[in-house]
């Protein structure tokens, strides 16, 4: 992983970059959890002379959701049912999801679990008493029998600070340095010109050089996150760009595998975290581990009161569960808001007071009790030091003391994301069981199995963590987990496959051209103004977003407008992106970074349209709390529990929209 140093100042961008060519067996794109976990395992099954290349557009070492760190594991399995997980994540994401893809995660997820701690993760653990030792305490490991410190049913914790650095350091052992590309931005994916829907590359470009690389591949595994910035954020000013999910994540996962006829499934679900307001920190550890309640303004814990048992009551079966799905506590929290009780606190004041009460009563005497506030009060904040500096940062800046003042709740911008507790992504292959239902239909659009485990609908492409969708609450570890079964089938499909011999569409050269393009055209046309950013021939990247941003935000149910949109608006979004998508074939850039700019603003614009085209396709209200349509209000389980599934062809250029069966194997009943 030998890097180029970097030069103060951003890399000035030349019109004719070196154009590097190379051909592997099996291209890793993406180097976060997924990609990881697929790094590490492909070697386990690769003879020794199949080329596997790894591409990061970031550095491995810290790249991706989990680069500042967590404070825990949201999946670990354990001693419980994975048929339970599949009815927590079924209920979770208001019962719309691939159960066999979840079943499957459920069953590998804590072998990676348990791989972290032998790399060093420190997982918190139990005494024989059952009392909380922290990670650092000698314990017996996982793998050994050792208890694991629940928060929740599925959650263990960590001390995650450098969670990411351990998870990648064996994965770039097992492929070696050579066999990394870092600061490498792929900008899309290659079809074969010979083998109609087979996958035969990928080509992107340095951000730190200025060269292109085209790299050739039988098989190919796309694993870069999901979307953040498609949505206006609620930082403005200076603190824009600050958001909950991470900045490497553009939406290319989602769009490469779309623009090559990918079917992608369930696009018009979203994430719409509530979290602490402006600082983007984690409130699962408030909730779980400090058992912490929310008030409105007016000092009420309102979520378990009358109106929010009424409420619940219109989304049937989802709002009688015994753990209120996500998205519908979002919509409890934004009734008190719009209904002007806000702000909404996380009450951290109570939650802590509250455990030493607990204690006083238990009879602890004051020299004990002055210490175990030391290690609460330290724990609050390593919570927020693991994984949200900035959080810490700003109860720093503010003054704040969480044991006297509760600190504010805000729901943020909407991302897209397939692990965390979202599930849009591409419709994938699950594996080849019994009991992953058979559809009698001819189409991989509808069918749930055909070959390799995790395939997408195109030959020899592959994808995992945010990727898969239909199977959200996979988190770090499932995403790692699904990596490393994904790679597995890629060995598998190279073996199958041993004489293919990849060979793309378009020449190197032609290529090249494309993604430089807004390099040419700004060195073409710069001389039309005296101001670099503003021109009559092109426009600047910046003001692009900008205009991505105002268009979902406004029309394709923002912060703005709390979430709410309807058929007319989703349709004059739908225009606003067409329209921007034409412009955007006049982004220019003026060094490597606004290329980069460029790249992930057309990635996003193609990304966020998928999601608005599949919101206005389903015509109900399936996720209230993550963004509602004013014309169908409510969640209709008659018409809609079904997948909506939409296919690009890259031949015609046209959008197919369809229903697909969604069949349940594990049982219904609670
Ligand atoms: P990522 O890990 O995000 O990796 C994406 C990779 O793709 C990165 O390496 C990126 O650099 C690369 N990339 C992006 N675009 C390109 C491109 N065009 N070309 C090349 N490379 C590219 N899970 C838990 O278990 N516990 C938690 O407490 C927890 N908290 C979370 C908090 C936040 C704020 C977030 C966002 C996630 C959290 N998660 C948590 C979930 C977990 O981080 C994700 O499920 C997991 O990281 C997803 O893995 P992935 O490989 O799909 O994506």
């Amino acid at each position: 992983m030998a890097l180029p140093n970097k030069p103060k100042g951003e890399l000035k961008a030349v019109v004719n970059p070196e154009v590097v060519e190379m051909e592997v067996d099996a291209l890793i794109v993406g180097g976060g959890m997924a990609a990881c976990g697929a790094a590490f395992e492909i070697k386990k099954w690769a003879p020794d002379d199949m080329k596997i290349l790894l591409v990061d557009k970031a550095s491995l070492e810290r790249s991706g959701a989990v680069a500042q760190g967590l404070s825990a594991i949201n999946t670990y399995i354990g001693g419980n049912a994975i048929e339970d997980y599949v009815k927590m994540v079924r209920n979770d994401l208001m019962g719309v999801v691939r159960e066999d893809l979840i079943y499957d995660c459920g069953r590998h997820v804590d072998e990676s679990v348990k791989l972290f701690e032998e790399w060093g993760l420190p997982v918190w653990k139990k005494d024989a008493d059952g009392n909380n030792l922290d990670g650092a305490k000698p314990a017996p490991s996982l793998r050994e029998g050792g208890e694991p410190v629940r928060t929740g049913k599925w959650q263990i914790m960590i001390n995650g600070e450098s969670y990411k650095c351990i998870v990648a350091e064996p994965a770039a052992t097992a492929l070696g340095a050579d066999n990394i590309l870092e600061r490498v931005f792929i900008v899309k994916l290659l079809l074969d010109k010979n083998k109609e829907n087979q996958i035969a590359g990928a080509a992107g470009f340095s951000t730190r050089e200025n060269k292109v690389y085209i790299i050739k591949c039988k098989t190919a595994l796309v694993a870069c996150g999901g979307a953040v910035n498609i949505f206006r954020p609620r930082s403005t000013g200076e603190g824009k760009g600050r958001a909950w999910y991470p900045v490497w994540n553009a939406g290319s996962t989602y769009t490469m595998c779309a623009q090559v006829g990918a079917t992608l499934t369930m696009m018009e679900n979203r994430f719409t975290p509530s979290r602490f307001k402006d600082g983007y920190g984690p409130v699962g550890a408030w909730f779980l581990l400090f058992k912490a309640k929310v008030s409105n303004g007016l000092g009420e814990f309102y979520a378990g009161g009358d109106a929010a048992k009424a409420e619940l009551e219109k989304f049937m079966p989802y709002g009688a569960s015994a753990v209120t799905p996500t998205c519908l506590r979002n919509h409890l929290m934004l009734n008190e808001l719009k209904e002007g009780r806000g702000p909404i606190y996380m009450a951290t004041d109570v939650a802590l007071n509250a455990f030493l009460d607990e204690r006083r009563e238990a009879g602890m005497d004051e020299k004990s009790l002055k210490k175990f506030w030391k290690h609460l009060e330290s724990e609050a904040w390593e919570d927020f030091l693991d994984m949200s500096v900035g959080q810490a940062g700003l109860w720093a800046g503010a003054n704040v003391e969480p044991e006297k003042i509760g600190s504010e709740i805000m729901p943020t911008e909407p991302y897209m994301l397939g692990s965390h507790s979202g599930c849009c992504g591409i419709w994938t292959s699950g594996p080849d069981e019994d009991w992953v239902p058979e559809i009698d239909n001819e189409s991989r659009v509808h069918k749930y199995k055909w070959g390799y485990n995790r395939m997408t609908t195109v030959d020899g492409l592959f994808t995992a963590g945010d990727g898969v969708g239909a199977s959200g609450h996979k988190f770090s570890s499932g995403s790692h987990a699904e990596g490393r079964i994904a790679a597995k089938q890629m060995v598998k499909f190279c073996r199958d496959n041993a004489d293919f011999k990849p060979e793309p569409k378009q020449s190197a050269q032609e290529i090249a051209d494309e993604i430089y393009a807004p390099v040419k055209r700004y060195e073409e046309f710069k001389g039309a103004s005296t101001a670099a950013d503003v021109n009559p021939n092109y426009c600047k990247p910046a003001g692009l977003m900008m205009r991505l941003m105002k268009a979902t935000d406004e029309y394709g149910g923002g912060v703005a407008t709390y979430y709410m949109t309807s058929g007319k608006l989703l349709n004059i979004c739908l225009d606003l992106l067409r329209l921007l998508r034409e412009d955007a074939a006049k982004m220019a850039a003026g060094d490597l970074h606004e290329l980069l700019r460029c790249w992930e603003n057309y990635h996003r614009i193609w990304c966020v349209e998928t999601h608005i085209r599949h919101i206005e396709f389903r015509k109900e209200s399936r996720y209230p709390g993550f963004y509602y349509r004013s014309d169908f209000p409510t969640c209709d389980d008659e018409n809609w529990k079904c997948f909506v599934n939409s296919t690009f062809n890259p031949e015609t250029e046209e959008w197919k929209c369809e229903k697909v069966e969604c069949v349940n194997i594990v049982e219904t009943e609670p």
